[in-house]
């Protein structure tokens, strides 16, 4: 049996910074489909308003420590996604993946092990350099992708749950992404977005919206029946790194 409990998918989603509203718009969600979240949070800006002037998110409120305690206790998950956001180069990546993870940490007051490159993927290169340093276990990057069993752990690819690919493309939403391509693979999907919110997504190619969040967990749980393993990323990698102990 390829996954935990002989399931033979697994899905996983991810909301990068960690905006406050999601305890609104998409907890709810999370509730009632019986899927773990897991934010992807800026070491530096942690229960503050977002400070990264030119962001669609700039100025939105970002969940607190107790807050993230209350969503970890549920069973999300969180990641260090750098420590201020300037998108990370070998020329800061001590500070933006290294240092980051020991500020978050202490803010925290919690293990975080697992790295999301911020920004776009040209931040890749450096934060793969500086990563084993920090000591991460895995790496989330926007490689879009379905991982497997054999992925390299500092290559998580993620799905864009977006409601619109920006230029040339211009593609509507579709809550089946990926889906079949998972079964068919036996593989893992991670799903990402910022922050949904009801009828109009804060940026098309960043978010889409709670009604296409709903569509999305109804999908994944009516395709993937008692077959999905529904987990945070952290859970999926120690549960891999086990298996590689094991063999
Ligand atoms: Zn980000």
């Amino acid at each position: 049996m390829p996954w935990k409990d002989g399931k033979t998918w697994v899905y996983s989603i991810t909301y990068d910074e960690g905006c406050e509203e999601l305890l609104r718009y998409a907890l709810p969600l999370h509730r009632a489909y019986g899927v773990p979240g897991h934010v992807a949070l800026v070491a530096s800006q942690v229960g503050v308003p977002r400070d990264l002037p030119g962001s669609s998110y700039h100025g939105m409120m970002i969940l607190s420590k107790a807050q993230i305690a209350g969503l970890v206790q549920e069973g999300w998950g969180v990641s260090c996604h750098s420590l201020t956001h300037c998108g990370v180069t070998f020329e800061n990546a001590e500070r933006e993946v290294v240092a980051a993870r020991g500020v978050l940490e202490e803010t925290l007051g919690m293990t975080v092990p697992l790295f999301c490159v911020p920004g776009d993927n040209t931040g890749h290169p450096a934060s793969l350099a500086y990563a084993p340093k920090a000591g991460y276990t895995a790496i989330m990057t926007i490689y879009d992708r379905v991982n497997t069993r054999e992925t390299d752990l500092y290559h998580l690819g993620r799905v864009p749950l977006h409601t619109e690919y920006p230029a040339p493309f211009f593609s509507v939403y579709d809550p089946y992404k990926r889906i079949h391509q998972a079964i068919d693979m036996e593989g893992w999907i991670i799903d990402y977005c910022h922050c949904p919110m009801p009828d109009t997504p804060i940026h098309p190619a960043k978010d889409c919206t709670t009604q296409e969040l709903e569509r999305r967990f109804a999908t994944v749980r009516e395709i993937g029946g008692d077959r999905v393993w529904l987990a945070e990323p952290n859970e999926v990698v120690q549960w891999l790194l086990a298996q590689g102990a094991e063999a």
